[in-house]
């Protein structure tokens, strides 16, 4: 077994994406910038976006985090949205999901500028990717894809399986596996909680991707020998045993399924770091207008 590590990858990748702002900022007169609002008290999304910020920061990109109380009215949100748009020294703007029941998140996720949408949920995006057409890929599969590149890992024939079919994961992640590029080429079934023996499924898996966020879901007898598995899940559980209050679990049994597995990433460290990669070379990518001309 060997280890998709993301501490790793993402370090080297952070250290690609600085010197590119640097020389972008040079030529720019100014920094990339990303905003990111916030809606509520969410305490994962609050540690969600803390992170994002500063790994902008860490990068040499100018972050802003926008904060509302819960109450915001939609229409005030959408105004906001509306006004960064508008700003051309905001190359990406991300609006933290989920968002309080009374603001409906499709319109919010149209609203924001297909242009700057570097968590790449809008519509056009998505359309964009389906096709293979230059655009901005939601930040997870993105990460997700250049963890294999960066392993040199063949995908093509292979039998991946992707667990969710979640519009920021599981979809795209099969969309981007079965394109015509490397990584890619793969032969997928998503599958999903009304899929009939989920168990047989996933045992065809020579990629195995768990994005149903369930501690420790995918057992060791749903994983066949040598295979990839990559897991996405996060599940928050307090815990005495840390500093911060709680401990993290994948969707995957890691220590029943390591030892069956050719690869497989842990958590923490490894799809999340990769995660956070996704948004800056999608932000670096806004402000270069190599995605999208200004
Ligand atoms: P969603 O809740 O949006 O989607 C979960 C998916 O899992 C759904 O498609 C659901 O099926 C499916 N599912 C649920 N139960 C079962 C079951 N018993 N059998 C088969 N399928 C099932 O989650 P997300 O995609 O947003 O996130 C998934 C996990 O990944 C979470 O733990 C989340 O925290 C984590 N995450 C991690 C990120 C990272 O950076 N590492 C980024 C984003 C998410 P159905 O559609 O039928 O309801």
């Amino acid at each position: 077994m060997k280890l998709l590590d993301g501490k790793e990858v993402s370090a080297k990748l952070k250290e690609d994406i600085k010197r590119e702002a640097a020389e972008l900022t040079a030529k720019l007169g100014r920094k990339p910038h990303l905003v990111a609002i916030l809606v509520g008290n969410d305490g994962g999304s609050e540690t969600y976006v803390a992170s994002k910020m500063r790994n902008c920061e860490q990068v040499g990109f100018d972050s802003t985090n926008v904060h509302y109380d819960a109450d915001i009215s939609e229409e005030a949100l959408l105004a906001k949205i509306a006004e960064i748009n508008q700003d051309e020294n905001i190359d990406g703007l991300i609006v933290q999901l989920p968002l309080p029941k009374h603001i409906d998140p499709e319109k919010v996720t149209e609203a924001i500028d297909y242009k700057k949408d570097v968590d790449g949920f809008h519509p056009i995006n998505l359309g964009r990717m389906q096709r293979n057409l230059p655009c901005f890929i939601p930040a997870t599969p993105y990460g997700i894809m250049l963890m294999l590149e960066h392993y040199g890992i063949d995908t093509a024939g292979k039998k991946a399986v992707v667990v969710g079919r979640s519009n920021i994961v599981g979809s795209p992640m099969s969309i981007l596996l079965a394109r015509n590029s490397q990584p890619g080429n793969c032969t997928v079934t998503l599958t999903h909680s009304r899929t009939k023996n989920l168990q047989e499924e996933v045992l065809q898996g020579d990629i195995i991707v768990a994005a149903i966020g369930k501690k420790n879901f995918v057992t060791a007898d749903m994983v066949k020998e040598g295979a990839i598995v990559i897991d996405v899940g996060i599940n928050r559980e307090t815990s005495t045993e840390t500093k911060s209050g709680f401990k993290l679990y994948g969707d995957v049994d890691f220590e029943a399924v390591a030892p069956k597995a050719s690869w497989i990433t842990p958590v923490p460290g490894g799809v999340g770091l990769m995660t956070i990669i996704g948004l800056l070379k999608n932000t670096l990518e806004a402000a270069k207008g190599t995605v999208y001309t200004k």
